[in-house]
């Protein structure tokens, strides 16, 4: 149905139009940290945006936010139940197993996409955003846990952010642990139920664990005087958790402490971690991740122990301190019908060369160097007939204003 005249029509609430400086810094954020991982032997890959249903929503042990009230599912026109990605990793771990891959592990994935949640809009969190991500799928190692973590460490530092943020760093231990550990947290948290929100009361049955995590003023009170897992750790969480921090040392990553981060879900085990921000107000965690064991094996696959993490794109992008610069083009000018045919040679040439340039449609020589100024171009090349004739063209750079007559023979080295 074409809009009517009167219609404006504007993007859905809680996505984004990404122009101009924006998408420079949401292209930069990707960029960088495409090149990061990639010095560590992580490669892309690519998922579908949509996936059954079951991908994300799994059985009944998951009780995350995510899953419970943000998700975007419906049913397509053949009756299945499908659902836009909210994050990376579920989709990736279905991959692992419908690709084949279990048995050649680790995978060491790089990931880069829009995922979509049904949330309240506000700065730092929409409906369609973007995350980076790294999965080492198939190790049991504390040091892919520090390679995962010393990834993101790189990443932040290659975008002139890591001043800004810190790393806290927690351990959810083993199994036997966190059995322990749950059991101590439901005694407390059931004497104090009558103060805790009803979000939380809720997690008291479901995944007591996320209290830690809630957002609630008045929970929060109660959450200080929790009981931490350290006193619950194992002989083999303990010494996972230090070669971790040794590790970390190694690679030369801070870190702080956090006995209150956890992960939601349930396949979570040993560390968790997040990188956050004073900069952003309620929106401070830039990234989060954590080791989980049970996904795979979820996506009917065999027992995969795998590490990784996720960052807001938009997130990032707002800590930028200055916006990439937009690029500068050289631009064509050439004057006279006779120019045109040797000012596209011109054009070509450059273009080989990987020399960003553009060619006014149309106008005149002086509406086309207003325009050429009015861009930011770096250089306009002026093509007149008498000089094209002996085989010379003005070069101008357009920031110092300097003018040279260059042999078309040199254009290309000159703007090199
Ligand atoms: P939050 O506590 O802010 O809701 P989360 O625990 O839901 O975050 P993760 O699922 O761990 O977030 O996703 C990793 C990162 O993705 C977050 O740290 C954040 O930078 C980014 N992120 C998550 N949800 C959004 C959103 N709705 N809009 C923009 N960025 C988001
Ligand atoms: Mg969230």
């Amino acid at each position: 149905m074409p809009a009517s005249s009167h219609t404006e029509l504007q993007p859905v609430r809680g996505t984004r139009d990404l122009i101009g400086e924006d998408a420079r810094r949401h292209f930069h954020v990707i960029d960088t940290a495409r090149e990061v991982a990639a010095t560590f032997g992580f490669d892309e890959w690519s998922t579908p945006i949509f996936e059954d249903t079951r991908v994300f929503a799994r059985g009944l042990g998951d009780s995350s936010d995510v899953v419970m009230k943000e998700m975007y599912s419906f049913t397509d026109r053949g009756g299945e139940s499908l659902t836009l990605r909210p994050e990376a990793t579920a989709g990736v771990c279905r991959a692992l197993v419908s690709n084949g891959l279990t048995q050649s592990l680790p995978q060491k994935v790089f990931y880069t996409g829009p995922m979509f949640r049904y949330e309240r809009p506000q700065k730092g969190r929409y409906r369609q955003f973007h995350q980076i991500d790294v999965e080492v799928l198939g190790s049991d190692s504390p040091l892919a846990d520090a390679e995962v973590i010393s990834c993101g460490w790189m990443i932040l530092q290659a975008l002139g952010v890591a001043h800004d943020t810190h790393l806290e760093l927690n351990t959810l231990g083993d199994r036997e642990s966190r059995d322990a550990y749950r059991g101590a947290l439901v005694d407390y948290f059931t004497a104090h139920q009558a103060a805790l929100s009803e979000d939380s009361v809720t997690r008291l049955e479901r995944n007591p664990l996320r209290i830690l995590d809630s957002k609630d003023e008045g929970d929060r009170v109660i959450v200080a005087g929790a009981p931490t897992i350290e006193a619950f750790l194992t002989d083999a969480a303990r010494q996972f958790y230090d070669k971790l921090r040794n590790h970390l040392s190694h690679f030369g990553v801070p870190f702080e402490q956090n006995w209150r981060i956890v992960r939601g879900l349930d396949y979570y085990s040993h560390t968790a971690f997040e990188f956050v921000t004073t900069q952003l107000g309620a929106q401070g965690t830039v990234l989060g991740g954590g080791r989980y064991d049970g996904l795979v094996e979820e996506m009917g696959g065999p027992h995969t122990p795998c590490v990784g993490w996720a960052a807001g794109v938009e997130r990032l992008s707002m800590l930028l301190a200055e916006p990439p610069a937009a690029p500068r083009s050289v631009v064509l000018i050439p004057v006279g019908d006779a120019a045109e045919p040797i000012a596209l040679d011109v054009l070509l040439a450059l273009r080989q060369a990987g020399i960003r340039t553009e060619i006014g449609y149309r106008g005149t020589l002086k509406r086309r160097m207003e325009r050429a100024n009015k861009s930011g171009a770096r250089a306009a090349v002026i093509l007149g007939e008498a000089e094209i004739a002996r085989g010379v063209a003005q070069v101008k750079d357009l920031s110092t204003g300097a003018q040279a007559e260059v042999a078309l023979a040199g254009i290309v080295a000159h703007l090199s």
